[in-house]
């Protein structure tokens, strides 16, 4: 029973609420009064704690820190016109949390401390869920290995958490697109499947050099030939040619899976677009753009949703957009949002009622 879950919690004495500037919140930088933290040890999850937001102390012999066996989630909570909370998707979260998991040799957490602990904490500090359109209270769920023994193996200990921060609008400019050439995110048989913390550590050097360049983010390519489109930054990526959409396949476990990317296929196909998974080929990109066919290029993920992509650059040759007369790209965003805002009837299943 879902609603059974005991959870040990200690409320703030006093709550920070008034201390935020609901008009300016930078992204992750705000979090509420409280946070969710259970630990396994001993071969089970020991009692659940919900207490105020607080600083840890760890160990530095701490295995997360020595060999990254660190993973996260990224989900939004909205309110509804009435102020009720609802959770965008979090099963899906749930899912690919444990996949992740088992690719970094960690234990998996049970689906009731998943999602009954994230809603008993989101309940809690409902209060800190902005009542305005296109802000949110972004969830953080995350785990990490507390063995305190420097040596390289799966550690018998763990730590997850749940934290919330409100969230603006995430409004992001349409983006000029470097097509990586020389760095790489993921191999096939690597963890590039896994939201886990080492991947994003990892990419930080090709975004830096690409925003030297003037860029905003890169398309990252397949390891091998650099000839196949993965993902761009944390997004997954779309592109419209012709009257099809397109976007990578997950086959090569390469791609994160995206909960926004499955929402987008979803919602693209009932607004009557065909829409393929399946390999992106750069040469096919570049020679669909010069027959005037690729109409659109689009990011999507949790924190912004859809990023439009109005340049993309391949070694020399620039590929630049017009955002302003697309179509797909603003539908998926219009119709998402108006979902989890509760003004269009979410006859997917996809709001989670707190
Ligand atoms: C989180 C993430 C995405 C997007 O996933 P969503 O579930 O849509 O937020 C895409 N690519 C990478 C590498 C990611 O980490």
């Amino acid at each position: 029973m879902i609603a059974a879950l005991d959870i040990q919690v200690t409320k703030t004495a006093k709550s920070k609420i008034n201390e935020i500037d609901f008009n300016n919140l930078p992204f992750g930088k705000y979090f509420t009064d409280h946070m969710l933290e259970v630990d396994y040890a001993n071969g089970e999850w020991q009692k659940p704690v919900i207490r105020p937001f607080q600083n840890l102390s760890l160990s530095p012999a701490l295995s997360a820190i020595h060999y990254g066996q660190s993973i996260f989630e990224g989900i939004k909570a909205y309110k509804d016109r009435d102020g009720h909370p609802f959770i965008f998707r979090p099963y899906d979260n749930f899912r690919r949390f444990n996949i992740s998991a088992e690719r970094m040799m960690m234990t998996t957490v049970p689906e009731e401390l998943f999602i009954e602990g994230m809603r008993r904490l989101i309940d809690l500090d409902r209060d800190w869920i902005p009542m305005k359109s296109d802000y949110s209270l972004y969830i953080r769920p995350f785990m990490f290995a507390t063995d305190d023994t420097i040596g390289v193996h799966a550690s018998e200990k763990y730590k997850f958490m749940i934290l919330l921060s409100p969230t603006g609008p995430y409004y992001s400019a349409p983006m000029r697109i470097y097509v990586e050439d020389k760095f790489t995110r993921a191999a096939r048989g690597g963890v590039g499947f896994a939201k886990a913390a080492g991947n994003y550590g990892g990419s930080m050097m090709a975004t830096a050099v690409a925003k030297k360049r003037g860029f905003d983010q890169v398309l990252w390519m397949d390891a091998y030939e650099h000839k196949y489109v993965q993902e761009i930054g944390t997004m997954n990526v779309f592109f419209v040619i012709g009257n099809k959409v397109i976007t990578p396949d997950l086959e090569s476990g390469t791609i994160l899976e995206g909960v926004t990317r499955d929402s987008a296929i979803e919602v693209l196909r009932q607004e009557g677009y065909e829409v393929e998974e399946g390999p992106v080929h750069i040469d096919d990109l570049v020679r669909a753009f010069e027959a005037g066919e690729l109409k659109e290029v689009f990011g999507t993920g949790t924190a912004a949703t859809i990023s439009m992509i109005k340049e993309l650059q391949y070694e020399d040759y620039t590929m630049k957009f017009n955002t302003d007369t697309w179509k797909a790209a603003p539908a998926v965003r219009r119709i998402l949002m108006d979902i989890r805002e509760g003004r269009r009837a979410d006859t997917h299943g996809w709001m989670f009622k707190v």
